[in-house]
């Protein structure tokens, strides 16, 4: 194996984020206009031989151990299941999850799971089918609910479900959340709302915080964190709740504060975008166009060094705080959150 993705603050990334596609069948209010956004156009998405032909390089070459497949929303891409497949044969083979939505998954669990598919994370922000519809603009709760149940059922496991609250739509539904989650062996993460909307609408002092949401969950479960050694590069501090996995009730719940509680200095994240664009975080400003190099027949080595050379560039942090912030152009479901 060649050298690793190592920036100049000594982390290393070993985990791919993959989007699929930028196209959502959802409109989430904090991540999406009603009317969509201008999709990136066809031939300008990576093909599946060049989704593949990029992971080989990754996982051979640059040492990347894990890959999530993301969008978008990465179930609307035609040959998922082929995807996952091929990139499950690969050796050294990624341990590979994907995020979703879940209203496709009722019917993709399994074929997923047989293609090689290790987890899912679902998100699902309410139990509510009306709150699901205000935030979604979709009414398929029930769809997503089926599409959790089939994941499990199908081994994806652990099941983990990422919520995002928003005040006043669905903030007093944490400890709800987390209830329906521990019944059911799910594996839940709240995460802050970040500024990455297209609609450039997010609002520090509306944005429900990692604080508040630990203080609303505290009043109702016994909460005891679980350190920062067992957290790793994971962006989820982690609580144990009512005595921890085992224990009747009881079981785990993290926090991913990435704007109140950045987890910068442990990340090891690299991303690619659909249209084959290497980002070293979801906040960068810069890309590295790999899709280029992948058309004008550059070959492995190149592609691996120009990766290489552009995670050098990774900032030590997001930045979000920091006076001079600007939020990246491209929002979450372009970059493949
Ligand atoms: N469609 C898939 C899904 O729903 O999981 C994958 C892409 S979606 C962009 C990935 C995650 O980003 C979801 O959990 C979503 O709730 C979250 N997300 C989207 N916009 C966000 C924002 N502005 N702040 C925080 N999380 C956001």
């Amino acid at each position: 194996m060649g050298t690793a993705l190592t920036d100049h603050f000594g982390r290393t990334a070993t985990d791919l984020r993959l989007s699929l596609t930028d196209r959502c069948d959802l409109r989430c209010t904090y991540c999406m206009p009603a009317e969509g956004l201008p999709w990136l156009p066809r031939p300008e998405l990576l093909t599946d031989d060049e989704i593949v032909r990029l992971v080989a390089i990754a996982v051979t070459r640059l040492g990347v151990r894990e890959v999530r497949l993301t969008g978008g929303e990465p179930l609307i891409r035609p040959g998922i299941a082929n995807i996952v497949a091929r990139l499950a044969a690969l050796n050294p083979r990624p341990s590979l999850s994907v995020t979703t939505n879940a209203t496709a998954l009722e019917r993709l669990a399994g074929p997923l799971a047989v293609a090689g598919l290790d987890r899912v994370n679902v998100s699902l922000d309410t139990l509510d089918p009306q709150t699901f519809k205000t935030l979604t603009r979709r009414d398929k709760h029930a769809r997503v609910v089926a599409g959790i149940e089939a994941a499990d059922r199908a081994g994806l496991r652990p099941v983990k479900i990422n919520s995002v609250l928003m005040r006043g739509v669905n903030d007093h539904e944490a400890p709800a959340l987390l209830r329906w989650c521990l019944e059911r062996g799910y594996e839940l993460r709240f995460i802050e709302q970040m500024p990455l909307d297209a609609q450039h609408g997010w609002d520090r002092a509306q944005m429900v915080t990692a604080q508040e949401i630990l203080e609303r969950l505290g009043a109702e479960f016994h909460l005891e964190p679980e350190g920062e050694a067992l957290r790793g590069a994971a962006p989820a501090e982690t609580w144990l709740v009512n005595g921890g996995p085992g224990a009747p009730g009881g079981g785990r719940v993290g926090v991913i504060g990435s704007v109140t509680r950045p987890f910068c200095a442990a990340c090891d994240r690299t991303r690619l975008t659909a249209d084959g664009q290497v980002r070293t975080c979801l906040f960068a400003r810069e890309e590295s166009d790999l899709r280029g190099l992948l058309r004008s027949g550059a070959d492995d080595e190149t592609i691996a060094q120009t990766w290489r050379t552009a995670m050098l560039g990774k900032k030590a942090a997001a930045g979000i705080g920091e006076p001079g912030f600007v939020q990246p152009d491209r929002p979450m479901s372009a970059i493949g959150g």
